[in-house]
């Protein structure tokens, strides 16, 4: 058989990363019919991308600085296992030019873009600066990293307090610090230099005009890595705690057609100007005014895609495999639209009471809702121990609607027929959310969880299942009452589920 000289086929893949990430990858390359093999760490052992995975390689300690980081040995593992390509997921290293370019070295292929525009892009200084030099709007601010807290005022003071300071190698909503004023400057400098050199081994900082009510939107992108790019639209991501996103949607309600093709237009840029390679999403801030402007972009599958492939119907795994493979993007501007409107809610094992402080357990009891229109992306399983180690991640649950209203009130049904029980959660939040005059409405910014959200009055609305399981609890609490000492020993498991069940209904706590 003759190849095209251009093509890197290949047929087994192994997937560095775990959590439901790796369970959706797995997923995508099974449908391709393409060899799956999972890596996990000790309290990975059962972990669910393990056990779906046609082959599962072992790769060391719960520490991720000691396996899922480990460059050398996800190589090793995959040329153990066979794997001609591996897929990074997101998170660990899947934006760590250094090991896509140890992954090429050794062979392999890595499912991502190269490791150039991985640079570019994966330092927020260094693609502001691609950007300006590409047309593409930047929020205003400083061109270089500033360390003399006198630039920084003077800099302030031309775009106008308040300002943001932000760590270039920052990510993960981490690195960032709101000044408000010349007096703060210098200790906010000098702070955020330090945890950025400490959580990302690079001090720099650079300043940039904070906006105000903006909402965070962001568009998906696919290059075949020779200045051939498209878009698959919009999704909006301003429901964030800590600026870390919660809920996402697609389309987003607040832009227009125009603003809407001009964003997009803006992204298809982006892409062009690194010659990008797979995919990828371009975030943008936009300005209650209508201004947008270019945050950064990810250069690799995004923990919100499953929205974008809702309302456009493309998989976006396939894709990125169909780019490594040197087929090309296999799909042309035209022929995508939007149809309908998607959501997506990250469950979490947090809670939200305390400021959503990670939770950790075993999960006692996981009944996923089903019916039309729902998808559910998960890492976990009932009975599975949540490790600590990682990303309270657990699943994210997708729907999709002929329109926002009919989205949002599938969405309340998915919700309330979720059943999850052990660590706590965020499901009810969402529930809370779905509620709220500024999301109903679509006017909702990044400032909508911190504005509307009282933790310290938090107290969970009762599920259906809560309140089924008070009742059974109630019941089963009657019936021991009635029972005489020693009968009924065959329903004490199932009572002591119900009674921690009830006890957890009752307070949101474990
Ligand atoms: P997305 O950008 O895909 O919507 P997040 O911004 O929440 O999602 O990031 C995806 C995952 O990657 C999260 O688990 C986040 O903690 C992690 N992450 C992203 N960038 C970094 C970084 N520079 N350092 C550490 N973790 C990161
Ligand atoms: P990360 O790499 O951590 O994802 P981003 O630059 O994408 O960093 O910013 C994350 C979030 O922080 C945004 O979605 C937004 O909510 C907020 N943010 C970032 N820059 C600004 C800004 N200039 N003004 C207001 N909010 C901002
Ligand atoms: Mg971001």
């Amino acid at each position: 058989m003759s190849k095209k000289p251009d093509t890197h086929p290949f047929d087994t893949v192994l997937v560095a990363n775990r959590g439901e990430i790796a369970v959706r990858i797995i997923q995508g390359l099974r449908e391709m019919g393409i060899g799956t093999v999972a890596v996990y760490s000790e309290p990975d052992r059962t972990a669910l991308h393990a056990l779906v995975a046609d082959e599962a390689v072992f790769i060391g300690p719960a520490p991720a600085s000691e396996s899922y980081l480990v460059m050398q040995k996800l190589i090793d593992a995959a040329k153990q296992a066979g794997a001609g390509a591996i897929h990074p997921g997101y998170g660990f290293l899947s934006e760590n030019a250094g090991f896509c370019r140890a992954v090429e070295a050794a062979g392999l292929v890595f499912i991502g873009p190269t490791a150039a525009s991985m640079e570019v892009m994966g330092d927020k200084l260094a693609s502001r600066r691609k950007m300006m030099q590409s047309g593409v709007p930047v929020v205003p601010g400083t061109e270089d990293a500033v360390r003399d807290p006198a630039v920084a005022i003077t800099c302030a003071e031309k775009i106008g307090y308040p300002v943001l300071l932000k760590a270039s190698a920052g990510g993960g909503g981490k690195g960032m610090r709101i000044v408000r004023s010349a007096a703060d400057m210098a200790s906010a400098l000098r702070q955020t230099m330090g945890e950025a050199g400490q959580s990302f081994g690079n001090d720099a900082i650079f300043v940039e005009k904070y906006i105000e009510n903006p909402k965070h939107i962001e568009v998906q992108v696919l290059g075949d890595g020779k200045g051939g790019a498209i878009h698959l639209f919009e999704r909006e991501c301003s429901v964030q705690r800590r600026h870390q996103k919660v809920i996402e949607e697609s389309p987003s309600p607040s832009l227009t057609p125009e603003l809407r093709a001009r964003i997009c237009e803006a992204a298809v840029q982006t892409a062009r100007a690194v010659d990008y390679r797979g995919a990828g999403t371009v975030e943008f801030i936009l300005a209650p005014g209508g201004a947008f402007y270019f945050l950064e972009m990810n250069t690799r599958l995004q923990v919100e895609h499953p929205i974008t492939e809702l309302v456009t119907g493309i998989d976006l795994v396939h894709a990125q495999v169909r780019i490594a493979r040197g087929e090309g993007i296999g799909i042309r501007q035209e022929d995508l639209s939007q149809r309908g409107w998607a959501l997506e809610f990250r469950v979490c094992a947090e809670d939200p009471s305390r400021n959503f402080a990670p939770s950790i357990g075993r999960i006692e009891a996981m009944s996923p809702p089903l019916g039309p229109g729902v998808r559910l992306d998960t890492g976990v399983y009932e009975g599975f121990e949540v490790p600590i180690h990682y990303d309270p991640l657990l699943a994210k649950l997708i729907v999709w609607g002929e329109d926002r209203p009919r989205a949002i009130a599938r969405a309340q049904r998915a919700l309330r027929d979720f059943t999850l029980q052990g660590p706590t959660h965020n499901l009810p939040f969402h529930l809370w959310a779905l509620d709220q005059p500024a999301f109903r409405d679509g006017t909702y910014t990044t400032h909508f969880v911190e504005k509307c959200f009282d933790h310290t009055a938090w107290l969970p609305a009762l599920t259906d299942l809560d309140r089924e399981a008070l009742i059974a609890a109630a019941a089963l609490l009657e019936n021991e009452r009635r029972a005489p000492a020693g009968a009924g020993a065959g329903a004490d498991a199932h009572g002591d589920n119900w009674r921690r069940a009830a006890r957890r209904a009752m307070t949101g706590h474990k």
